[in-house]
């Protein structure tokens, strides 16, 4: 019998654990290298000195997340809490309830998220103002062509373009992009802006509904994941940071090293994050020649922070799942009732917060002291009942450039999985996908169809990547129709005019 093929994978994320499992499970001897600790990337959990859980950030897992779901069905995991309803608190105080979007009468997608969702403050006419932005989410279809024709634009300008009341974006819009792109609107391409909203929001009713690990995703799902890729004889080798890609006189990947260390590969994947690549591109001897890599140092990333917070009584905190704006001009930051969430805490005497800042640039520069004295009075803000409590212990942690940044005019510089060196592949949060998935699942799903890439050179049977849910019948005649309408313009009309 042949030996079986060899492959690197680079980065133990969703995206780098996905790939590795599947090729795995086809029989490849595969070898996962990770620069830090722990598998898991920017949801890698661990342990404090003292046993308590943490993590660089509470991820949620939203209804259109159906191949993570399928995943942990397989693993046979029961990691989930139920689906959770959620609140928006600015420091004038409560603004917005959501309810369990699939627990309402179903009605043709956006109407039941504009109905359903009670904004507390915000006027009906700023509401309405929305209605134009209809026309933008129909012109966007998640083509090369509608990146292309809206990347450029801020997504400050696109709400501007299309009327949106000036609360409106304030209240609502602007809050959205950062937490779920992590930059506020004039940092955000306006085609990232549409795929996200479109994706966890507007294309189905039920988009929105989410649910929360009832522990650190690292010990719920990644330490089950683990062992059962070492199980299958997958290799999963931790704080090994790669530097660079070996390469033959034919410019064929045939290993990667670690420094001194090298790894011999058939194939190698990289499931780094956007610093991650850009570090490697930096140090290579290889790559730095393809201006595609050389390219991505137009990209960049944005700083976040993760705190969490043992206080010592309870505190009533009528969500478990809680956005806020309003407080600092350019950063979101949400906070979680992990009493609620957490088996660990469920029986705690005292209340267990996690809050976490997107686009937190100005907060690193403060010391963990400073950080915890603003959460606490932030905190306070939101739920007055926190005045009363005192913090016994708490965590920060600082993810410097850590989230993927899709700034304006970013699309030209992004890659797809195919990258200029036929046997070596990109996966990732940041990787180019028609795919229309966005976050946890849009990471997991380009390791599977790096794996798939894998596979169509080398052999074996490709992951099955679950779609996402096809666009509403509405929505599908309004783009057909758009589409038709902008092929005639465009026959009529010579590109005479910026995109
Ligand atoms: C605070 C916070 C909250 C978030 N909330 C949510 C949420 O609620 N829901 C959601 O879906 N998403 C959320 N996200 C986004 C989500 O975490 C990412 O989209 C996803 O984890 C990206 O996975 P990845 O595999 O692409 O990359 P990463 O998780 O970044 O993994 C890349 C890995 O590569 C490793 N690496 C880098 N360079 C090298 C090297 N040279 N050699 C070896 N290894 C290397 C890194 O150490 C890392 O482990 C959140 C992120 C943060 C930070």
């Amino acid at each position: 019998m042949s030996k079986p093929k060899k492959v690197v994978v680079v980065g133990a994320g969703w995206a780098g654990l996905g790939a590795t499992y599947h090729l795995a499970k086809q029989g490849y001897d595969v070898t996962l290298l990770e620069a830090s600790p722990y598998p898991g990337g920017l949801v890698a959990g661990w342990k404090t000195e003292d046993g308590k859980s943490i993590e660089a950030g509470i991820h949620g897992f939203w209804y259109p997340y159906q191949n993570i779901f399928q995943l942990v069905k397989e693993l046979e995991l029961n990691p989930f809490t139920n689906l959770t309803r959620s609140s928006q608190y600015s420091p004038a105080g409560l603004e917005v309830e959501s309810p369990i979007f699939q627990d309402e009468p179903l009605l043709p997608t956006p109407l039941g998220t504009f109905l359903y969702t009670k904004f507390k403050r915000l006027p009906l006419s700023d509401r309405l103002s929305a209605l134009p932005l209809l026309y933008s989410l129909i012109d966007f279809d998640n083509s090369p062509e509608a990146w292309e024709r809206y990347d450029k634009v801020t997504a400050r300008e696109l709400f501007k373009q299309f009327g949106v009341s000036s609360r409106l974006y304030k209240d609502a819009f602007e809050p959205m992009l950062l937490v779920g792109l992590f930059a506020p609107g004039e940092q955000c391409s306006a085609a990232a802006t549409l795929g996200m909203l479109y994706y966890f929001i507007l294309a189905h009713q039920p988009d929105f509904d989410v649910v929360w690990c009832r522990g650190t995703v690292g010990e719920m799902i990644f330490k089950p994941w683990v062992d059962k890729i070492e199980s299958l004889g997958g290799k999963i080798l931790t704080n090994k940071r790669v530097t660079d890609i070996i390469v033959n006189d034919q410019g064929i990947a045939k290993g990667v090293s670690c420094d001194e260390e090298s790894f011999a590969a058939d194939a190698v994947i990289l499931g780094v994050s956007i610093s991650g690549i850009k570090k490697i591109v930096t140090q290579s001897k290889v790559l730095n020649q393809y201006p595609e890599f050389s390219n991505l140092s137009n990209l960049g990333a944005i700083d976040v922070l993760a705190t969490r917070l043992w206080f010592d009584k309870k505190v009533d905190i009528p969500l478990p799942s809680n956005a806020c704006f309003g407080f600092d001009k350019t950063t979101g930051w949400t906070f979680f009732d992990l009493n609620n969430l957490h088996d660990e805490y469920k029986d705690l005497p005292g209340t267990v917060i996690e809050a976490d800042f997107y686009h937190a640039n100005q907060l690193l520069t403060m010391n963990d002291e400073q950080i915890i004295k603003k959460v606490h009075q932030d905190l306070t803000t939101c739920v007055p009942g926190f005045a009363n409590a005192n913090i016994m212990d708490s965590r920060v942690i600082k993810v410097r450039q850590g989230v993927t940044h899709f700034a304006p005019g970013s699309y030209q510089y992004l890659l797809s999985a195919k990258s200029p060196i036929s046997n070596l592949y990109l996966s990732g949060d940041w990787v180019i996908t028609n795919h229309g998935s966005w976050s946890q699942e849009k990471a997991y799903v380009t390791g599977l169809e790096a794996a798939n890439l894998v596979i169509e050179k080398l052999g074996g049977n490709p992951a099955k990547i679950i779609p996402v849910e096809p666009d509403e019948p509405h929505i599908k005649l309004g783009r057909v129709i758009n589409q038709n309408l902008r092929n005639i313009m465009n026959n009529l009309i010579p590109q005479f005019w910026l995109p």
